[in-house]
């Protein structure tokens, strides 16, 4: 098995082309030799009919067959001579000859063979054959008034005709060779230089490695197949290059997020042991404070686990029916008891039962995202309004709240992942511990459900979130 695709493509190329050249120059030199042999056979035809008329001439001019035949023969040697000096041509009747002309001669007998073998009986018969020295002939049987038939036989040297068709078959089998070797060669340079760019990608992909993912192959003819190839390669990097990056990107933030807490609780552990002995107040306060923040990391975990699954298509959707209106009503309460805390209010605008098919836990828990920031971004005297819409094909969840919006620049980015508009104002214990990753997890359930988490808008007054559902989704 030959590996090189050069060498493949060449030694295809080469097979058809031999194919095509051998079977093309076999038809051409069939044709052409016989051409030349039926070129040959009618002047050879043309000198007897020429000959039989010269003959009957005579015979009628001299009104005798003797002193017609007697003229005819000093005729038959002007007309070679003048007509066709390369060919011999004798005249019989029956065993007599009648004339002949000089090379003629040492060929008798085998023309005498020849008018045997070809058994010219009828009036006008013709026959052509060879003659065992080589030489072609051609007879014909021509019946002269008031002299009975005649046999007139003419014959030419094979070797003219041959010489050419010789040369013919000489140049072929020459030809055809050479044809096919530079073509073997042209072939192997044009697979070459058209498969060099395809060496280049492999060489240059070959040397990618994760820490090089910048690098991209060469594009060459942005226009051709291997452009295209080349293009494909390098979108296929610029998604891996994203992939890594955004990887990255997580675990950085992840290991950042993750040592705060650890480090809270470790100072805080630390500072209580100090000292041998400590007061029961002291060490309860020490254990909330530890509690407090191993709350934020199981939540910051869990957060981190589910979004892990979700990547990687993990978590299935455990769907069962529900009403919404009331996943709505109790998620309500709950920011009711968070809003309380600091004088912000929470508002259900009446709603239809609506009956709904979807992960009612994963629905709750991004209603509860939406509420939580609602809640913890308005300031005191703030209100937080929750209503719910349905049209022919979606249901809509709107919340609104009256907190201080998110700056412009920064509204593309709320849904990225562990991104925050303000660290320090973020802390929540009821989601992800305003660890940046809330926003990411509801838009994440929204689309699980085929549907989408949009901020509508947000400005100094205040923002509106609206969470969309196909209603093929619920009933
Ligand atoms: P976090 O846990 O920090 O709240 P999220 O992913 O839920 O993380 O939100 C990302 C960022 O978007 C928040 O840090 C906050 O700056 C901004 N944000 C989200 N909701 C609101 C809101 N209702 N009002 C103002 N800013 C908000």
């Amino acid at each position: 098995m030959i590996r090189s695709i050069r060498v493949r493509l060449t030694l295809a190329y080469v097979s058809i082309l031999s194919v095509i050249l051998i079977l093309s120059g076999f038809v051409v030199y069939s044709r052409l030799a016989a051409s030349r042999y039926e070129q040959l056979d009618s002047r050879l035809d043309l000198a007897c009919r020429v000959i039989a008329a010269s003959l009957a001439h005579e015979i009628e001019e001299h009104s005798g067959q003797e002193q017609g035949e007697a003229s005819f023969r000093s005729v038959l040697l002007t007309v070679h001579k003048l007509t066709f000096p390369r060919q011999a041509v004798t005249v019989i009747q029956g065993p007599r000859t009648v004339g002949l002309t000089r090379d003629a001669d040492s060929h008798q007998v085998p023309m005498n063979a020849l008018v045997r073998a070809a058994g010219l009986s009828s009036d006008t018969g013709a026959a052509v054959g060879w003659s065992d020295s080589g030489w072609r002939f051609s007879a014909l049987r021509i019946t002269v008034p008031k002299a009975g038939a005649y046999v007139f036989v003419s014959g030419a040297p094979e070797t003219d005709t041959m010489r050419e068709v010789v040369a013919l078959r000489q140049s072929f089998l020459l030809g055809v060779p050479v044809a096919i070797l530079l073509s073997a060669m042209g072939g192997y340079w044009l697979a070459k230089r058209s498969l060099a760019p395809v060496v280049v990608i492999a060489e240059t992909v070959e040397t990618i490695t994760s820490r090089s993912l910048d690098r991209r192959v060469p594009v060459v003819n942005p226009g051709d197949e291997l452009g295209f190839l080349a293009q494909t390669f390098n979108r296929l990097l610029e998604r891996l290059q994203d992939a890594f990056e955004q990887k990255r990107r997580f675990m950085a933030d992840a290991s950042h997020e993750l040592r705060t807490p650890i480090s809270i609780a470790h100072t805080a552990t630390e500072v209580t042991l100090e000292q041998p002995h400590r007061t029961e107040d002291e060490y309860r306060e020490a254990l909330l404070i530890v509690d407090g923040q191993l709350q934020r990391l199981k939540r910051l975990v869990e957060d981190m686990f589910l979004l892990a699954r979700a990547d990687s298509g993990a978590v299935p959707l455990r769907k069962s029916k529900f009403y919404l209106d009331e996943l709505l009503a109790e998620t309500a309460r709950a920011a009711r008891v968070l809003g309380s805390r600091k004088g912000v209010s929470v508002e259900l605008a009446p709603m239809k039962e609506a009956l709904c098919e979807a992960d009612e836990s994963l629905i709750r828990q991004m209603v509860m995202v939406l509420l939580d920031n609602a809640v913890k971004y308005s300031s005191a005297g703030g209100r937080v309004a929750i209503q719910l819409t349905q049209d022919v094909s979606h249901y809509q969840i709107f919340v609104k709240d009256s907190g201080p919006g998110i700056p412009a620049g920064a509204q593309a980015r709320i849904f990225d992942r562990f991104y925050r508009v303000d660290p320090a104002r973020s802390r929540s214990m009821v989601t992800a511990g305003g660890a940046g990753l809330g926003l990411s997890i509801a838009r994440w359930v929204a689309e699980a459900h085929k549907g989408t988490l949009t901020l509508v808008e947000s400005n100094e007054s205040g923002s509106v979130f609206c969470a969309t559902f196909p209603s093929g989704e619920c009933v």
